[in-house]
């Protein structure tokens, strides 16, 4: 009997198996398997009712919530594909991801009426509007509108390689990128791995999962479908609220974690995270962005449990390097500042700018090969070309391999500074000020000068009610870097710009520097 490997027939599955068990608990409203799989049958016959057809974009724009997941898995059973969109965008990002998206159906939450009406009449390709989330619960009209639905099986046919979900990148460094992710994006990395006798997360249906990620990032939905995959309960977080993660934590005796690093900084700084009762957690997964040890090593004594680092991109379908438990060490281990090994079934390689392979310990542009690796960017089939050579994602990462074959991420390439022809990556100093007890959050980017191309400069976040001079930071980096990684100038800010996946936002940063001016990397 072969594994369910559609997100079709693992919604059946689930419901033949463990009909009577919580998929989703959102707020007050719990959803079981059957329940689920009946009410995404409706959703996909009220789509195949407004002409939707094989292939078919539906946007969806509100916060997450149960009926989020129902069109997700009644999109897929319409054979469509679901465009999630970033609602923290403003309305003319949001515009371009659906024009550029071409969708034809929207979902919009209530918090949304506004701005959808605002660019209503740009929406070309829009259709049909179905508001589905009132800012409590599920909207009035989307009920309706499933209820008049039948929920018999739709006779639609999938196969793995049926497109599914189109995501657009975080959008770090340019424009956002239309990911199409097909079901198989969800299945192939881990049933390879649980075939290999490798558990990972050991992730199985007794579990309750944190789905404080959004969904409209591959982290969130890749996780909230693996739950789903086992047949756990997904706790599902409108978005994220710390003192809230906490008190789900303890209450519904959460066992499985997913964090960015910027929700892991928002969590030890809510006071309550101290008085929490983290014994039900077993298993803590982040990624997404680089992470401090200062916040490392808070986290891994709050939540004494399992970690697991992951990294990945939207266009590797998720995570493809993990760091497992046990190179989590106190005291810190050298393979503690890398992201890991690349999962078993995962290729990974380091090449210079002629594409070939370097040496280990070399640096040069990470590539990834995983079975999960997305079908293509949408209408795109230059950045496609570019991106996705012989089956391998070109990262735009740069990076090395160890001769133990642990990748460690030195930044984006995008953001690495050239400075009299010295590379610098500003992770590395931001990793170095971030040790400093009064520096909160901080920032390093490259900015223009006459005489060197370009020079460090460090923009830092002071903890509340300290204060640091200038000099004491440079002082404090002597040593622990070359001399010319250390910032030329410092400036101090109340807060640094970050996209919601917590990534901060290096282009504006530099913006206000580079006007009029071209960078030599970009
Ligand atoms: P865009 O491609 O639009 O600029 P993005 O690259 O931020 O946006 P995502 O696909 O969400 O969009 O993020 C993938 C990137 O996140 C990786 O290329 C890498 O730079 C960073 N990243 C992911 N995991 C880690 C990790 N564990 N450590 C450090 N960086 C990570
Ligand atoms: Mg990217």
């Amino acid at each position: 009997k072969h594994p369910p490997e559609t997100l079709v027939t693992l919604c059946n599955h689930q419901a033949k198996i463990r009909g009577n068990e919580t998929a989703f608990l959102f707020e007050d409203k719990e959803i079981t398997y059957r329940q689920f799989d009946c009410y995404t049958n409706q959703v996909a016959n009220g789509l195949i009712k407004e002409g939707v057809k094989e292939g078919t974009r539906v946007g969806y724009l509100a916060k997450d919530s149960i009926c989020g997941f129902e069109i997700l898995f009644g999109t897929a059973k319409a054979a469509a594909v679901l465009i999630t969109v970033n609602w923290r965008l403003s309305a003319k990002e949001i515009l371009y991801i659906l024009n550029n998206g071409a969708a034809e159906v929207l979902f919009v939450g209530e918090e949304f009426f506004d701005v959808v009406a605002s660019i209503a009449e740009e929406l070309i390709t829009v259709r049909k509007i179905i508001c589905c989330k009132g800012t409590h619960g599920e909207y009035q009209e989307y009920v309706q509108w499933k209820e008049e639905q039948s929920s018999l099986e739709t006779r639609v046919t999938h196969t793995a390689e049926t497109p599914v979900v189109q995501m657009y990148t975080s959008g770090t460094t340019g424009s956002p990128k239309g990911v199409q992710l097909a079901h198989y994006s969800f299945f192939s990395l881990l049933q390879g791995m649980y075939a290999k006798g490798d558990a990972w997360m050991n992730l199985e249906s007794r579990d309750t999962l944190l789905l404080s990620l959004p969904m409209f990032h591959i982290g969130g939905l890749w996780w909230a479908i693996q739950g789903f995959i086992v047949g756990a309960k997904g706790i599902v977080l409108e978005t994220f609220i710390a003192w809230k993660a906490l008190e789900y934590i303890e209450k519904l005796k959460v066992t499985k974690v997913a964090m960015v690093p910027a929700m892991v900084q928002f969590v030890l700084a809510e006071p309550a995270y101290k008085n929490t009762d983290f014994s039900s957690v077993t298993g803590f997964l982040y990624g997404g962005s680089p992470i401090t040890p200062a916040v490392m090593r808070i986290a891994m004594k709050t939540f004494d449990c399992d970690f697991f680092q992951v990294y990945g991109m939207t266009e590797t379908g998720n995570m493809a390097v993990c760091l497992r438990p046990e190179d989590h060490t106190i005291p810190w281990n050298e393979k503690m500042k890398s992201a890991g090994k690349p999962l078993p079934g995962v290729e990974a390689k380091v090449i210079n700018f002629k594409h070939q392979s370097v040496p280990p310990n070399t640096i040069g542009e990470i590539c990834l090969k995983s079975p999960s690796n997305m079908i293509g960017y949408w209408n795109n089939t230059k950045a496609t070309q570019e991106t996705m050579i012989d089956g391998w994602i070109h990262t735009g990462d740069a990076g090395y391999i160890d001769e133990d074959g642990y990748i460690f991420i030195c930044d984006r390439i995008k953001d690495m500074i050239i400075c009299s022809g010295e590379n610098i990556y500003p992770a590395e100093i931001e990793a170095v000020l971030s040790e400093h007890p009064s520096v909160k959050d901080v920032a390093v980017i490259g900015i223009p000068d006459d005489q060197w191309g370009e020079v460090v400069k460090a923009i830092i976040v002071v903890q509340p009610e300290q204060e640091i001079k200038k000099r004491a930071l440079i002082n404090f980096c002597r040593g622990k870097i070359a001399d010319y990684k250390i910032p030329s100038t410092i400036s101090f800010v109340p807060s640094l710009p970050r996209n919601p996946s917590g990534k901060i936002l290096k282009r504006e940063l530099r913006a206000p520097f580079w006007k009029g001016l071209e960078r030599q990397v970009n």
